[in-house]
């Protein structure tokens, strides 16, 4: 009887009107600046996050995830196109995203879909492919932020993280049709610069001091120009604005900041927008921190350690309200049923450094920033506990929403779809080596010089270029913290050659036409 009702269901096509009904939802959560050093299901040193940790745990756990241009707007772009940076045009912050092209989330609208963004946008120009956005202005504000719903700009009371959590789930709950599949965008502006925890958040990490990264204080011997050269060291960071200090006078805001032209007004142009019970909890906790920093006055390397603690714990802080809203959209999905049906990926925009090489930020090629947390929970094809090592990248993301979605990916994306390591987290075939590109050099922030490069499980290739002309090669088994290059040594010539030849055949692939002129 249910054979015959079965191909009786076949044979009419109410099958595949049944399937379309219940084709997953797709929820993507991704953070700002978010290393895999502060998610513990990567590494427990630093903070417990039991719910990002939980997503990975019911499913599975990407160990060698990357990004291709790892910074803010670029990241997005990819993304979206599932296109490297110089085929979508977004190369650097100064870009503007063309909106125009093609995108994934279009063509899941297209293919019936209900779309929405919600959160860090950065893309200069306004979103498009989406039945709802609602998105933070530029980087966007912790306190109190400004939204542009629709073209209206708006201001919500609140916590940034908190504020996208409600909107996202406000838009499940009541914008979005019941009987379409959905895309839900939720982008966090935590735990970007300047790292301003939400007031529930302050004390964490008070009764410890964390442990400092063997390269905190990296003299960057044999290494290239390029990281001796730039600006993004910790001890440059400002006493106002990112240790939130309240300065007696302006004039304090010493150190570079990250770009020498540019000197915020401390952390008082940030408090401007609080309301006076917030204020009041900021002050009551940063101003004994301003009091015993006068009073103790740390200078040297008690300063450095001092500057890395500060930085440190309130980046950390920020990712506790990250993880928090994390489990609030879990615990929505689960209530109301959408939780198995539904692939929820957590990964952030790249990687960056919490101290390695004495350094914050991110951009360059070294693993702290191309690496990003990637972990995804998707009952119907991901086993609890899928462990895998692949080399899976942000240009990846566009084909496998298309795939999980029932739609071939058009043959001009340049990622591969990961579909087909979810069961195992291994698939005959998988790429062995990946491309990277950074051009954001000499303007923009941190004066990190123009590099590309290939990294295999195994080890890694970079080339600066434009103001300097110098390679680096990693052994990420034997010198896992990056510090010993070994380009120009005898013993690895021949697999430097060999690696040059796969670099030129990624660019071919590619076509990076531009990388492929240089020397
Ligand atoms: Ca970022």
């Amino acid at each position: 009887m249910l054979i015959r009702l079965l191909s009786f269901l076949l044979c009419s096509g109410a099958l595949s009107i049944f399937a379309q009904t219940t084709r997953p939802n797709i929820v993507f959560i991704m953070t700002d600046d978010h290393a895999r050093a502060a998610v513990s299901a990567y590494d427990t040193t630093l903070i417990h996050t039991p719910n990002i940790d939980r997503i990975g745990r019911e499913g599975m756990i990407f160990r060698n995830a990357c990004v291709t241009n790892s910074i803010c707007g670029p990241s997005r772009a990819v993304l979206l196109t599932g296109k490297y940076s110089h085929i979508n045009g977004f190369r650097d912050n100064r870009s503007r995203f063309d909106g125009a092209q093609q995108t994934f989330p279009k063509i899941l609208r297209a293919n019936g879909y209900y779309t929405a963004m919600i959160g860090k946008w950065h893309l200069a120009t306004e979103p498009t492919g989406f039945d709802y956005w609602n998105v933070l202005i530029g980087q966007g504000e912790y306190y109190n932020p400004d939204l542009i719903e629709m073209g209206d700009t708006v201001r919500i009371e609140g916590y940034a993280t908190d504020v996208v959590t409600d909107i996202a789930i406000e838009t499940l709950e009541k914008r979005r049709p019941r009987n379409q599949p959905f895309c839900l965008f939720v982008h966090q502006k935590a735990p970007h610069r300047n790292w301003m925890p939400d007031a529930k958040h302050f004390s964490l990490f008070d009764d410890r001091e964390l442990p400092l990264p063997p390269t905190l204080f990296d003299d960057y011997a044999g290494r290239s120009r390029a990281a001796s050269e730039q600006d993004m060291r910790i001890d440059d960071m400002w006493l106002g604005h990112d240790m939130k200090l309240f300065l007696r006078e302006p004039a304090e805001e010493t150190g570079t900041g990250g770009k020498k032209s540019w000197t915020p007004m401390g952390i008082e142009a940030n408090l401007k927008r609080m309301t006076e019970a917030q204020r009041q909890a900021w002050e009551a906790y940063y101003r004994p921190i301003t009091e015993a920093f006068y009073r103790d006055k740390p200078e040297g390397r008690a300063l450095s350690i001092w500057k890395y603690q500060r930085y440190l714990k309130d980046y950390l802080r920020c990712v506790a309200s990250v993880d928090d809203n994390v489990g609030r959209l879990l615990d929505y999905l689960e209530k109301t049923g959408q939780l198995d049906n539904t692939i929820i990926v957590y990964t952030s925009d790249q990687g960056f450094f919490l101290g390695e090489h004495g350094w914050y930020d991110k951009r360059f090629m070294y693993e702290p920033s191309l690496t990003i947390p990637l972990v995804m929970r998707f009952p119907p094809k991901i086993p609890a506990g899928t462990v895998s090592d692949a080399l899976a990248l942000n240009l990846d993301f566009a084909s496998t929403f298309l795939d999980v979605a029932g739609i071939t990916p058009p043959a001009d994306m340049q990622g591969q779809s990961l579909v087909p390591l979810m069961r195992t987290g291994k698939a005959k075939g998988w790429r062995k080596s990946m491309y990277y590109h950074y051009y954001e050099y000499p303007y923009g922030w941190h004066d990190v010089k123009k590099h590309y490069g290939l990294r295999t499980q195994r080890y890694k290739l970079i080339h600066f270029y434009n103001d300097i002309d110098a390679w680096e090669l990693y052994d990420l088994k034997r010198d896992p913290g990056e510090t010993e290059n070994r380009y120009g040594q005898r013993k690895y010539r021949r697999l430097t050659k060999k690696l040059k030849r796969e670099l030129l055949r990624l660019q071919m692939q590619y076509r990076d036409t531009e990388a492929m002129a240089r020397p």
